[in-house]
């Protein structure tokens, strides 16, 4: 039995199982979480005999398995992990000067089916448990040597952002758990104000991020009326915008207006990029604290879409800052190894 993923509860369940007191949670956690520990042998404090019995009884800190691991020119690392059952999924790291965010991903496949997205044309396989959601920052923390873990200033591996394959919002209950783990603060330790959960919109689920976790909260909008989106997004005909932006006031409301909620738009030629979409956008977000992120769409093989041109970006950008919203493009990253946006995928063919 792997114990990384196990609440505090489960994990003292566990050690009473085995017949220790309480107080033997608190040190085992330190070592899982805080010193990063793979064998139970190094847990000094934890005493030889409990430090036995972990390992006769079989449990485990197994992070998965690194299928392969490809770095970028611009430093970006992706890795494909399997996991016990032979399924995988990719995680990256995205460096910038002295910190990082490592995007985490949720499911194998995603039902969503957006029809810009490499990760959407893959079907749902299966969720990924609390466990292989907090492995996999494990493992790009052991990849990078990050253990114990560093203060949050001067830690490479900062943030998190919740963007890799599938929907977090439609594996509520693991993405949670995982992310009350990462935010425990005897452990990694991860504030959440480094943490960045993206959704596609599943509107029922988004005030409960911020009721129970905190963390920040991006939505891939991408269109500026239901007619787009319906095309682009068919979860848009199940929760369109205006229930949408519903629940964007909600999330607001509970977690303050200086909680920003970022809008995620991704450019593509012809279809959501025109100046008029751009003046739509504003009048639909009214109301609402949020910071655009206009994403270049990264095309690819078998997707007829196609990428507005820079110019396009650029004016489409420079009119939402011209009326005050922020609107940064962003930089596309590790796109010679299909790290960037949308790309992840589950295979180790590199189609
Ligand atoms: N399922 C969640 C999180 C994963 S997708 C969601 O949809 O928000 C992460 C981001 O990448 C989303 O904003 C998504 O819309 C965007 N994206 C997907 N495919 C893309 C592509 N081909 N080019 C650029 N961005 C893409
Ligand atoms: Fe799924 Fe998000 Fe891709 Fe849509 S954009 S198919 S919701 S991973």
């Amino acid at each position: 039995m792997n114990l990384i993923g196990l609440s505090r509860q489960e994990l003292q369940a566990e050690l009473e199982k085995l017949g220790e007191k309480p107080f033997r949670t608190k040190q085992l956690w330190h070592w899982i979480y805080f010193q990063g520990k793979k064998d139970f042998s190094e847990m000094t404090t934890l005493g030889k005999p409990l430090r036995q019995k972990l390992e006769v009884n079989g449990y485990t800190l197994d992070r998965p398995e690194i299928i392969r691991e490809q770095n970028a020119l611009d430093r970006t690392r992706k890795w494909l992990f399997k996991f016990t059952d032979g399924q995988s999924v990719e995680t990256v790291y995205i460096p910038e000067e002295d910190r990082g965010a490592v995007c985490l991903s949720t499911q194998v496949g995603c039902p969503n089916g957006c029809v810009f997205c490499h990760t959407g044309s893959q079907k749902l396989t299966r969720n990924l448990t609390a466990g292989e959601i907090v492995a996999q920052f494990m493992a790009a923390r052991d990849s990078y040597g990050e253990w114990p873990t560093p203060s949050q200033e001067t830690r490479y591996l900062s943030n998190i952002v919740v963007m890799g394959m599938g929907e977090p919002l439609l594996n509520y209950d693991n993405v949670k758990k995982a992310l009350q783990i990462i935010m425990d603060g005897e452990g990694i330790a991860l504030s959440k104000r480094r943490i960045t959960l993206s959704t596609c919109g599943i509107v029922p689920m988004i005030p409960r991020v911020a009721e129970d976790l905190g963390v920040k909260l991006a939505i891939s909008l991408h269109a500026p009326r239901n007619d787009i989106r319906d095309q682009i997004m068919p979860i848009n005909r199940k929760y369109p915008l205006e229930e949408l932006i519903a629940a964007c006031k909600k999330f607001q409301e509970i977690g303050g207006t200086r909680q920003y909620i970022t809008m995620e738009y991704v450019m593509l030629d012809g279809i959501n990029d025109s100046d008029a979409d751009a003046r739509e956008l504003m009048r639909l977000v009214k109301g609402l604290a949020v910071k655009f992120n206009l994403i270049p769409f990264n095309e690819w093989k078998g997707c007829p879409l196609k990428c507005s041109p820079a110019k396009r970006i650029k004016q489409f950008s420079a009119l939402l800052e011209s009326n005050n919203y922020a609107a940064p493009v962003r930089q596309s990253r590790g796109q010679e190894i299909m790290a960037a946006c949308g790309q992840l995928k589950s295979t180790q063919s590199n189609a």
